[in-house]
């Protein structure tokens, strides 16, 4: 077992120069390169510091003897399309997502362009820790080579799963805000080429991210926002900083919370394929489900965490999935968050279905209650235990934290990875009824506590 971790649930992230530094990533390169071998992808979002890491890693890559393909500043899925679609051996994508500009991250990909599962990177954080690097003599070290080339192809096989003529047909207008980061060099020419008339919002890739902080949250989005209103477009398009996420803004202006998207998304995919099952976390809304359901399909429920929803659908041929937090997969492309996919699929669901606001207004409605309850770390599990115990005859799935389900919505207990904490969802269908359902959860874990 590792006593030490280098990644974390996004890769290794950190503040440039601080505890994110050159030797850590020429280190991670060696042992990434002995690790995959072979030839190796990289990509970068426009930070300022990306320059900087992707040269460091691929120094590394190089001496354990990997051939480097830089493929520039681009989307992470547009990096996991490139592995996939030219079977390389892996790839690592230099991208903080949604931090702020002084983050800089690395993260590796898998040789079939999914996130690398937690027991490849345990292998990769072993040969770091344990600096057995594979070290090349003067015949074996890698080459490093520039393509240009990496989103063509991605955007050819995203079009070639929409209904593009449908696109084309119904004249949509839509607002893209790229948050200043990678999305600029994918998005906007996809709008182009599906007749999409777009207009853009900090859609210039700057490593500063001087249009606002790169999570689409609503808060951060108020300038497209406006800006749908007053254009009068179809809708709004924002993604994160490395366009793995879109988030979008309906035709009446009105922010979605990811799982309005999910929801919609997943309904249509299942009717698209005639049925089939749905892969979403035990955190994501029932709006979700309900609509699946609606749709003829079936939902399954994992941990949280893009890769692990990934891996589940793989393992049992699922027609969708995703996260709440507008990180939608779609098997026929690939299987990882994919935000260019996302649009043209939202796209195409207008252009067959109806405006954004009708679609949105369908999905059920809930509300949700999150809290935060203070629990020192080594109590956590005996806390959990008992908490199981406590609804013992009731309906409970423990597949992350403990989730208890009564008629027309849930609460979640989570215990925090990185706090003395727990964190409690409730769901249900009106706020009082959600935050009552919170409220009980709280006392019996506060009971727990005191024992
Ligand atoms: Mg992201």
């Amino acid at each position: 077992m590792m006593s030490q971790r280098l990644f974390g649930t996004n890769g290794v992230r950190g503040i440039v120069n601080e505890d994110m530094n050159v030797q850590l990533a020429m280190d991670l390169g060696k042992a990434i390169g002995t690790f995959m071998g072979g030839k190796v992808a990289i990509g970068s979002d426009p930070r300022t510091s990306a320059d900087m890491f992707k040269s460091a890693v691929s120094c590394g890559l190089m001496s354990a003897g990997a051939d480097v393909i830089d493929i520039g500043m681009v989307p992470t899925p547009v990096l996991q399309f490139h592995v996939k679609d030219n079977a390389l051996s892996g790839g690592v994508m230099i991208t903080a997502s949604h931090n702020p500009p002084e983050f800089n991250g690395i993260k590796c990909v898998d040789s079939d362009g999914t996130e690398m599962p937690r027991h490849k990177e345990e292998q990769i954080e072993q040969i770091y820790f344990q600096r057995s690097f594979r070290s090349q003599d003067w015949r074996g070290v890698g080459t490093l080579q520039r393509s240009t080339g990496a989103v063509d192809p991605y955007l050819r096989s995203v079009k070639s799963l929409v209904d593009v003529k449908a696109i084309d047909r119904s004249g949509l207008e839509a607002v893209l805000d790229c948050a200043n980061g990678a999305g600029s060099a994918a998005t906007p020419q996809l709008l182009d080429d599906l007749g999409v008339r777009a207009v853009t919002l900090n859609s210039n890739p700057r490593g500063t991210f001087p249009g606002h902080h790169s999570e689409p949250v609503e808060e951060h989005l108020q300038d497209l926002i406006s800006l749908v209103k007053a254009s009068g477009a179809d809708l709004g398009i924002a993604h994160d900083g490395d366009a793995d996420r879109t988030i979008f803004i309906d035709d009446r202006g009105r922010y979605l919370y990811g799982d309005r998207t999910l929801a919609i998304v997943a309904e249509h995919m299942v009717k698209e394929n005639g049925g089939g099952t749905v892969v979403t976390p035990v955190s994501s809304s029932m709006a979700v489900e309900d609509a699946v359901r609606r749709a003829g399909g079936e939902v399954v429920y994992t941990r949280v965490g893009a890769p692990v929803v990934a891996r589940k659908m793989i393992e049992i041929g699922a027609v969708f999935g995703g996260e709440e937090n507008g990180g939608l997969i779609f098997p026929r492309h690939q299987y990882c968050r994919d935000g260019a996919m996302t649009v043209a699929k939202l796209l195409e669901i207008i252009a067959l279905e109806g405006p954004l606001s009708e679609l949105a207004d369908r999905v059920p409605q809930y509300c949700q209650d999150k809290r935060k309850l203070a629990c020192p770390d080594d109590k956590k599990e005996t806390v959990l235990r008992g908490l199981v115990e406590h609804y013992r005859g009731e309906r409970v799935d423990t597949t992350d934290g403990v989730k208890i389900l009564f008629e027309g919505g849930w609460t979640l207990v989570r215990p925090s990875g990185t706090e003395p904490l727990f964190r409690i969802y409730s769901e249900a269908r009106t706020e009082g009824e959600a935050q009552k359902r919170s409220c009980e959860c709280q006392s019996v874990l506060e009971d727990l506590l005191k024992d």
